[in-house]
């Protein structure tokens, strides 16, 4: 019997997140400034003049100085770098001609469903595969503030704002630390008891960053959904909580105007959005992701056989082990 109160979409796409359409065409590059060659406390005035960032409470607009500016100018000392965009040139995606194989790209079928994993593998990466990852697929959130035009007093070049790089490796631990309590679910791993701790008074999971209680007097009600020191149960509630957090308000149900205008495509509000989103795919089993034996990439495939990425993958792996059959042969 269907549950009336839902209605199962079978097939829902993916369209292009709506920061899609402001990657820099001239690609982005490592800056000491949240701008090139402007002064922050310049860059500070002029953002404030257009979208102010102290509320009327006296109150910082956190979303705003965390996402684009804070963490970088608290931290002044430490020389904090910005990821900027080298021009104001932006990629035009139309949905005629040759942009439409790029915007169309980004709808299911043939969209990236590993953009989570690509995001989280950056973790102990250099800040170099950050900015390849920035030069594929953008800013992580694409604001109004971002529009802002600056001229450079000295070289006349117009120039737009770029974003902290302590911002973005915050995005990025917080995701690869909820990937890998996934990763721990799904193989059943014996060392998720040392991290989902059930005491008393409810449960705590003791995370790399901090503790977090999960369940507390206040919520004691939640341990009837689970059998007393079950593991798996919390770790799958609270990665529902963080990226229910991370949701709420960032996609957009609309029709499709490329494809078959029946079909339900859903709009992330930004590249952050859209990396969640995929994450949500992942955990929700709606999309299957492979890690390739060779290179350690991953890739979506229903086939449960299938081991490598690629063609090349899976040919370096023969050569391979052709070379050790040989050497044992001789
Ligand atoms: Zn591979």
């Amino acid at each position: 019997m269907p549950n009336l109160n839902q209605i199962t979409l079978r097939y829902v796409k993916v369209g292009p997140y709506s920061s899609w359409f402001s990657i820099c065409q001239d690609g982005y590059s490592l800056n000491n400034a949240p701008v090139p060659g402007i002064d922050n406390s310049e860059v500070l005035a002029r953002i404030n003049e257009f979208q102010p960032l102290i509320s009327a409470d006296g109150n910082y607009q956190n979303e705003i100085l965390k996402n684009v500016f804070n963490i970088g100018l608290k931290k002044a000392e430490a020389k904090p770098l910005w990821i900027t965009p080298n021009s104001i040139r932006r990629h035009r995606f139309t949905t005629e001609d040759k942009g439409r194989k790029r915007a169309a790209a980004t709808s299911m079928g043939s969209i990236d469903y590993t953009l989570h994993r690509q995001f989280a593998g950056l973790v102990n990466k250099g800040n170099a595969h950050k900015l390849k990852f920035a030069n594929k697929y953008g800013l992580l959130k694409c604001q109004a503030v971002h529009n802002l035009v600056f001229r450079n007093p000295n070289t006349g070049k117009q120039v737009q704002m770029g974003e902290s790089l302590l911002w973005w490796q915050e995005e990025i631990t917080d995701l690869a630390s909820c990937l890998k309590l996934w990763d721990m679910v799904v193989s059943e791993d014996k060392e998720l008891k040392d991290i989902v701790l059930w005491h008393r008074d409810g449960i705590v999971l003791r995370l790399e960053e901090g503790d977090v209680q999960l369940v507390r007097r206040s919520n004691m009600n939640l341990l009837t959904r689970w059998n007393k020191g079950d593991t798996k149960g919390p770790a799958l509630y609270y990665l529902s909580l963080v990226s229910n957090k991370r949701l709420a308000n960032a996609l957009t149900p609309g029709i499709s105007a490329s494809d078959e205008p029946n079909e339900v495509c859903v709009y992330p509000d930004s590249l952050l959005s859209a990396i969640w989103f995929m994450f949500v795919l992942e955990v929700s089993g709606n999309i299957r992701l492979v890690k390739c034996d060779v290179c350690g990439d991953y890739f979506s495939s229903q086939d449960p056989r299938a081991q490598f990425c690629s063609t090349r993958c899976r040919m370096r792996n023969y050569r391979k082990s052709a070379a050790r059959k040989s050497k044992r042969r001789r």
